[in-house]
C-alpha cells in the first residue's frame, strides 16, 4: 500500500519555491557566481541581475526600485527599520505605538527598543481583530514619532484599514511603518497610494526562496535612517555586505509570477477557503476566527470549545497546519493574537490556523475537513 501523503496546510508559514524561480536563480550559483561588487564582467552581471530583481520586486509593490534595500528577511528589516528609526528620531521624541496582535518580529524589535528607553503603546483589538481608531488617534501624543502596523495578520488573516490609519497617523506628523509580510502576494499592494513610510516583507512567503527579504523607504516621505550594520557600504550602507545574488534573483522572479498570478489564485484559495469553513463549521462547537472581518483569502483560524488543545495536534499527524505564528509554534502557549482578540486560553490552545496556497487542491481540503472532524468527535467522546 503507497504511504499517505502528508497535506501542506501551512502557507502562511512557508511556501515551495516554485520551480521557474529555482531554474532561474540556479546560474547565479555557478557560471554567474561574481560578486557584484566586483569591477569586472562578472560582477557586472550579478549587479544587473540585482537590479532587475529590485524592478520586480517594486512592480509588484508599486514602489520605486530605489525605494527598497535587501535583507535577510522581514525580520533583519523590521530591525533595521524600527531601531533605525529610532535612533534616527530620538530627538523627536521617544513614543511608539503598535499593538498587540503584530508578530514577534515587530512585537520583540518593540520589547528590545523598551530596554533602551522608548515608551510604547499597544493598541487593543476587538473581537475580530480592529483597532479603534478613534483610541488610535488619542495614543498620539507630542512624542510620538511613529506608528507599526501590519497590514495582514499572520495567523487570522485579519487585514487592518490601513490607507486610513496612514491618513490618521501623518495627519498629527508622526510616520507610519507596516509589517505587509503576509499581505504581499495574497492582496494586491500598492505602497503609494497606501501612503506609508517604511514596509516589510520576505520572499519565502511568495514562493521565492528563504533569508531575503526587503525594506521598503519611502523616498516622497524623505525617510532616513540611521545604519545599524556596518561593512563594505551595500544597500546605501543601510545593510552592508556581500548579497545573495542567487536567493535575490529569487526573490524577483517570484514576484514576477505573484504579481501575473496573485489574481487568479487569490480567486481559487478564496473558493477552496469558504468550502473549508462551511464543512469545519458542522462541527458541533466550531468557531472561525475573524470571521466577519475583511481577511487575506487563504486563510482561517478555527477554535474549537471543551477540547484539550494539545491532543488535537498530536492527532493530526497527517496534516502540517499551525496552532499560532510558525515562529512561536515551539512553545506551547497559547496565542497571544487570538487573546487579545478576546479568545479564552484553553479555546486558544484549541485553535487551529490553515493557510492554503498554490498546491492546495479540493482533494487536500476534503481530506483536511475529514481527518479534523474525526479527530475531534474522538477528542470529544474521550472526555465525555
Ligand atoms: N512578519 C510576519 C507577519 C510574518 O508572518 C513573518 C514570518 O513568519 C515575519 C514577519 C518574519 O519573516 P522572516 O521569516 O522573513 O524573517
Amino acid at each position: 500500500m503507497p504511504a499517505k501523503k502528508k497535506i501542506y496546510l501551512d502557507y502562511n508559514a512557508s511556501t515551495p519555491v516554485d520551480p521557474r524561480v529555482v531554474k532561474e536563480m540556479l546560474p547565479y550559483f555557478t557560471e554567474k557566481f561574481g560578486n557584484l561588487s566586483s569591477d569586472h564582467a562578472f560582477g557586472w552581471d550579478a549587479a544587473e541581475a540585482v537590479e532587475n530583481s529590485r524592478e520586480q520586486i517594486s512592480r509588484l509593490a508599486n514602489c520605486k526600485p530605489t525605494e527598497l534595500t535587501y535583507t535577510s528577511g522581514a525580520t533583519e528589516a523590521a530591525n533595521l527599520a524600527l531601531f533605525g528609526f529610532c535612533q534616527k528620531n530620538k530627538n523627536k521624541g521617544d513614543h511608539i505605538i503598535s499593538c498587540k496582535t503584530e508578530h514577534k518580529a515587530i512585537l520583540d524589535t518593540l520589547g528590545a527598543l523598551e530596554n533602551r528607553g522608548f515608551k510604547i503603546t499597544y493598541l487593543n483589538v476587538d473581537g475580530d481583530g480592529n483597532i479603534d481608531l478613534k483610541e488610535l488617534e488619542n495614543s498620539i501624543t507630542a512624542e510620538t514619532i511613529l506608528v507599526c502596523l501590519m497590514l495582514a495578520n499572520n495567523e487570522t488573516g485579519f487585514i487592518h484599514p490601513l490607507k486610513k490609519i496612514a491618513q490618521i497617523t501623518h495627519a498629527k506628523n508622526v510616520c507610519i511603518m507596516s509589517d505587509i509580510t503576509q499581505a504581499v502576494g495574497k492582496i494586491p499592494i500598492d505602497l503609494k497610494d497606501l501612503n506609508i513610510d517604511m514596509a516589510i516583507f520576505s520572499s519565502h512567503k511568495i514562493y521565492g526562496p528563504k533569508g531575503v527579504g526587503a525594506l521598503y523607504i519611502s523616498k516622497k516621505n524623505k525617510i532616513h535612517l540611521d545604519p545599524h550594520e556596518f561593512g563594505g557600504g551595500q544597500e546605501r550602507g543601510l545593510r552592508p555586505g556581500t548579497l545573495n545574488v542567487p536567493a535575490i534573483v529569487g526573490f524577483g522572479k517570484a514576484a514576477e509570477i505573484v504579481f501575473f498570478e496573485m489574481n487568479s489564485d487569490s480567486r481559487r484559495l478564496l473558493e477552496l477557503r469558504n468550502k473549508l469553513e462551511t464543512l469545519l463549521l458542522k462541527i458541533e462547537g466550531a468557531e472561525i476566527n475573524s470571521k466577519e472581518a475583511n481577511r487575506l483569502p487563504n486563510t482561517t483560524n478555527i477554535s474549537f470549545k471543551n477540547i484539550e488543545g494539545s491532543q488535537i495536534f498530536r492527532r493530526l499527524n497527517m496534516l502540517a497546519v499551525s496552532r499560532g505564528s510558525a515562529c512561536t509554534a515551539n512553545t506551547v502557549q497559547p496565542s497571544h493574537v487570538l487573546l487579545a482578540m478576546g479568545v479564552t486560553g484553553e479555546q486558544a490552545l484549541a485553535s487551529l490556523r490553515i493557510s492554503l496556497g498554490k498546491l492546495t487542491s479540493l482533494e487536500d481540503i476534503e481530506f483536511a475537513v475529514a481527518e479534523i472532524t474525526k479527530t475531534i468527535e474522538q477528542l470529544k467522546t474521550a472526555t465525555a
